[in-house]
């Protein structure tokens, strides 16, 4: 299982104390199965990678710029620069970026270069509230891949993270069978049937325990309850008590 760390627009110098106890925890045996993954601001990425240079945990970034190459595109970072600093992977598609005129061709491009950059690509999925109600999720998310995934043929290093924009920050989960089928779904989309699909959205210590149970999905993107490493972890520790 992937449990993935979407740290967005929080963390300074002074949250690289908070990861000592993730650290620990990634060394003893109580991690079990699990693999980590922060996604931490660009600023902290590098600090990142140092502090976890003699442990098993992986970083990314949380977007990129469409572009292989460097160029005058002030305040963006491209894929080939994050590999560079030491991430290994990079968040493509949230909702967050979608929402600021990120379309589906654009993400395309990125996963592309991102791919070519040797980086594992998160590549964000799913639904707004509305588009749900009107019985549009499939249709959305088939186009979202269709796509964002259009004349990818090696699909190795990509992970689908569902993403109903509903469930990001709002405390709400889908309910099991919906979120069962969904991923059911996303997956027959698929040749290869070992895909693996993410669920993200609200995922806590609370809920951990009702969506664990749902066993087609692969890991969790997690946002605002993975800054607090107590509370990530035991999002790790749950998933396999
Ligand atoms: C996210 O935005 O990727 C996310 C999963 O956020 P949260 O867990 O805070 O809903």
């Amino acid at each position: 299982m992937y449990f993935i760390a979407n740290w967005k627009m929080f963390g300074d110098l002074r949250s690289l104390n908070s990861l000592d106890k993730v650290i620990k925890f990634s060394k003893s045996n109580k991690i079990n199965k699990g693999r980590l993954i922060y996604c931490p601001p660009y600023t902290l990425i590098r600090s990142f990678f140092k502090k976890f240079e003699n442990c098993q945990i992986d970083i990314g970034g949380q977007n990129c710029h469409e572009s292989e190459i460097f160029g005058p595109y002030t305040g963006s970072v491209n894929c080939r620069m994050l590999k560079n600093i030491g991430a290994n992977y990079v968040i493509i598609g949230h909702s967050e970026n979608r929402k600021n005129g990120e379309n589906n061709k654009l993400i395309n491009l990125k996963i592309k270069n991102a791919l070519k950059a040797k980086l594992k690509v998160i590549f964000c999925i799913g639904e707004s509230l509305n588009q749900k109600k009107k019985n549009n999720t499939k249709l959305i998310l088939s186009k979202q891949i269709k796509v964002g995934l259009n004349k990818i043929k090696y699909k190795k290093n990509i992970f689908i993270a569902y993403e109903p924009i509903w469930a990001i920050g709002t405390g709400i989960i889908p309910k099991p069978k919906d979120l069962f089928d969904t991923v059911k779904f996303i997956k027959s989309k698929f040749k290869d049937k070992s895909q693996k699909v993410l669920y993200g959205g609200s995922v806590n210590p609370q809920n951990i325990n009702e969506l664990k149970k749902i066993n087609n999905i692969n890991g969790f993107l997690i946002g605002a309850a993975s800054h607090n490493s107590k509370k990530f972890i035991d999002i790790v520790k749950k998933t396999y008590n």
